[in-house]
This record gives C-alpha cells, sequence and structure tokens, in this order.
C-alpha cells in the first residue's frame, strides 16, 4: 500500500518511470497530463476546456484539474494506493490534495522528486516533439512549461520537504537505471 507522487520538471522522465514503479508497486499510475491528453484527443468537454491552456504550455485552471484528480482518486483502484504523475502543481493544487487524501482519512507516504538539468530537459522534449507530434512541444511552448514549472511547482517540493515526504533521485541515465535507483530510493 503506496500512496505516492512522482515531482519534477516536464521532460525529466516521470510519465516513463511513473508506469513502470506504479507496476512494480501493484498500484494505478495516474497521468493528469495523459488523461488530458485523452480527453481532448476523446473530444470531451474535459478536453475542450483543457485544450488551449495544454497548447500554450500553461496550467489547465484548478476548478478543473482539481475536480478530475478527486474524481479519479474515488476510484476503486485506489484503495490500495497510487502514484500520482503531474499533480499537484501548484501549492493551491498541493491544499485541495491534502483535503481530499484527510476526507478519505488516508495521507502520502512519499514524494519522488525526479531532477534533470536544464539542456537535457530541453533537448529530451524537443526530441520527444519530432517523435510523438505533441502540440505542445514546440521550442518556445517548451520554454514556457519550464518556466511555470519553476514558478509554480518547484514551490510544492519544498512544501512536502517540510513533512519529511521527499526522497530525490537523479533522472539522468538509461530508462532501466533510473527505475533502478528509483526502486532502491523506495527501499
Ligand atoms: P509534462 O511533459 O510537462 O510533464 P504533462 O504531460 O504532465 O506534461 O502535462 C501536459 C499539460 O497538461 C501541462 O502542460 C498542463 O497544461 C496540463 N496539466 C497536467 N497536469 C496539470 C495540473 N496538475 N494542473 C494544471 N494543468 C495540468
Amino acid at each position: 500500500m503506496t500512496r505516492m507522487l512522482i515531482i519534477g520538471p516536464p521532460g525529466a522522465g516521470k510519465g516513463t518511470q511513473a508506469v513502470r514503479i506504479a507496476e512494480r508497486l501493484g498500484i494505478p499510475a495516474i497521468s493528469t497530463g495523459d488523461i488530458f491528453r485523452e480527453n481532448i484527443r476523446g473530444g470531451t468537454e474535459l478536453g475542450k476546456e483543457a485544450q488551449s491552456y495544454t497548447d500554450a504550455g500553461n496550467l489547465v485552471p484548478d476548478s478543473v484539474t482539481n475536480r478530475m484528480v478527486r474524481d479519479r482518486l474515488s476510484w476503486d483502484d485506489c484503495a490500495q494506493g497510487f502514484l500520482l504523475d503531474g499533480y499537484p502543481r501548484n501549492t493551491a493544487q498541493a491544499e485541495e490534495l491534502d483535503r481530499i487524501l484527510q476526507e478519505s482519512g488516508t495521507q502520502l507516504d512519499v514524494v519522488l522528486q525526479l531532477t534533470a538539468d536544464r539542456d537535457e530537459l530541453v533537448a529530451r522534449l524537443l526530441n520527444r516533439a519530432q517523435e510523438q507530434g505533441r502540440t505542445d512541444d514546440t521550442e518556445d511552448v517548451i520554454r514556457h512549461r519550464l518556466d511555470v514549472y519553476d514558478r509554480e511547482t518547484a514551490p510544492v517540493i519544498g512544501l512536502y520537504a517540510d513533512r519529511g515526504l521527499v526522497t530525490e533521485v537523479d533522472g539522468l541515465g538509461t530508462i532501466d537505471e533510473v527505475t533502478e535507483r528509483i526502486a532502491q530510493a523506495l527501499a
């Protein structure tokens, strides 16, 4: 039973590692970015609400994102734990997550911080843009997303560090190397 977050800048490899680690722990990996992208692809109301923000590299409004996460965490598969990837992304979302967990009488066990330097991040994201054609992966939007991360999301790590929840792992290296590093850090 593990309730955890993975936090790090765009391009650090959170999504890839989240899926691998969640599988090992037998818990669902929940990526807010993936949920938005699926809804945009499917043309749902949520997708329509989110698209202009994700395309510009801005955060989707908290009212929309918080509601979505609250709903997802109420699913049965989260009773045995979860790995949240991409949420919370600002301090208001962190406060909302506190409330959601408090209401269900649970709390976070660990916050995994995945690090990587800025040049590596930009290189990886530009590469991913070519491979996957994500509309939020143009160079200008990438730089903007990194700025939003520094301004809005990095402070969230401090908040969890004050609670002694943060474990930092270096995101440089092969995918397998990083997965092993995370598994050891969690053990
Ligand atoms: P990244 O590659 O930056 O980690 P994600 O796949 O996690 O990107 O998210 C893609 C986009 O979805 C973000 O740039 C943002 O517009 C939106 N998004 C994802 N999670 C959140 C969130 N918690 N709050 C607001 N917007 C979000």
